[in-house]
């Protein structure tokens, strides 16, 4: 019986996970047990260092145990890369370290001391010194903590280890591919997909909400979706609804592209759509793929077309019927402050966005996070 309920589980795992890249378990944590602000420089700071801790913690102890066998039966995934897997080890200890390097020197609530110069072996080091050390106030987000980042970093290995048989977000196949990653300490940009949606709907509501808080966003939208609404309007209301914000595109349709024989009319047919009813200044020159899947090809094609390619480094999950928008809101938080910069991945055909974003905006408002400008990714 246990065994025929483990492989329901292990099955069921693999299932939605191969094509929508998300997991069956949603990684979330209840932001509430942290019991400091986030909405000033010197707090972000301290939070972020926390959050990067215990992560490198939790990331030290999966890394120590992980022998190939060991990481398949971990993920329930039979084929893996190692090499993407180690590339992805890699790339996320380059990214800690400088970040690390981009904190205050704040003294805030300060208990625990990183040396320098900030190297791995120092900073794994203070990790695991962590648990010892935390204070009484800090100990259920200390658990509650580790508790995410271990869902978190299953999440990712998963998506690391199907890297390159399924793409994804996890790495990048081209430098020209943008994932957040190289944009500059605290400077984040909004990103919202699969839109839009009927007139008076989902996406209307959020450019709505970000307008009226003086925020805009990248919109990747899918060909058909637009060319329905563009029927039922005008080109006109078409250009009012994204009035202050910026379009992009997401395909025709909503296929895993490099499986779709029609994947370049897809493309082009959308840029073609966008380029012919949005004014210049509000179209991003940008393909999202949809579940973030695309090959060499693509992207040599994207390319004679004047596109690249937008991936994202931190997922809302706000898709997910296991998560609710407050917990997208303090899933989006955490990763915020684990990774200090980036491109958030939302959905306009989705309700949840718009509920989360003022609880993030609110959270950090003087934190100096740098809401990027969409306008100005061109
Ligand atoms: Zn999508």
């Amino acid at each position: 019986m246990k065994k025929i309920v483990l492989l329901i589980l292990l099955f069921s795992n693999i299932a939605p996970m191969i094509k929508a890249g998300g997991p069956k378990q949603v990684a979330k944590i209840d932001r509430s047990l942290w019991p400091y602000e986030i909405s000033s420089t010197e707090e972000f700071d301290f939070a972020s260092k926390m959050e990067m801790l215990v992560f490198i913690d939790v990331f030290q102890l999966r890394d120590q145990i992980m022998i190939e066998d060991s990481i398949k039966k971990f993920l329930g995934v039979e084929k893996i890369s190692m090499s993407s897997i180690n590339l992805w080890k890699e790339q996320t200890k380059k990214v800690l370290m400088s970040n690390f390097n981009a904190l205050t020197n704040t003294s805030v609530h300060n208990f625990i001391e990183i040396p320098k110069p900030i190297n791995w072996q120092g900073l794994a080091n203070a990790a695991s010194s962590l648990e010892k050390s935390v204070p009484g106030n800090l100990k259920a987000w200390f658990t509650e903590a580790k508790a995410f980042y271990d869902s978190y970093i299953y999440e990712q290995m998963r998506l690391a280890a199907l890297f390159p048989r399924v793409t994804s977000e996890i790495l990048t196949l081209q430098n020209s591919e943008v994932n957040g990653f190289t944009f500059g300490d605290k400077q984040f940009l909004l990103t919202f997909d699969d839109g839009p949606t009927l007139s008076g709907g989902n996406t209307d509501k959020l450019i709505s909400t970000l307008s009226k808080n003086h925020m805009n966003g990248v919109f990747f939208v899918l060909g058909d979706n637009f060319n329905a609404r563009l029927k039922a309007s005008s080109e006109q209301k078409m250009n009012e609804l994204y009035n202050s914000v910026v379009v992009g595109s997401h395909g025709k349709v909503h296929n895993v592209h490099p499986k779709y024989s029609e994947w370049q009319y897809s493309i082009t047919f959308t840029k073609h759509l966008i380029d012919s009813v949005i004014t210049e200044n509000n179209r991003a020159g940008y393909f999202r793929p949809p579940y973030g899947q695309r090959n060499d090809n693509m992207i040599e094609f994207l390319g004679q077309n004047d596109i690249r390619v937008m991936l994202w480094n931190i997922d809302s999950q706000d898709w997910n019927a296991k998560i609710t928008s407050g917990e997208v809101a303090d899933r989006v938080i955490t990763l915020i402050l684990l990774w200090r910069k980036g491109v958030l991945l939302f959905h306009d055909s989705h309700s949840k966005a718009n509920e989360a974003l003022p609880i993030i905006w609110n959270s950090l408002k003087n934190s100096d996070v740098n809401w990027m400008d969409a306008k100005q990714m061109k």
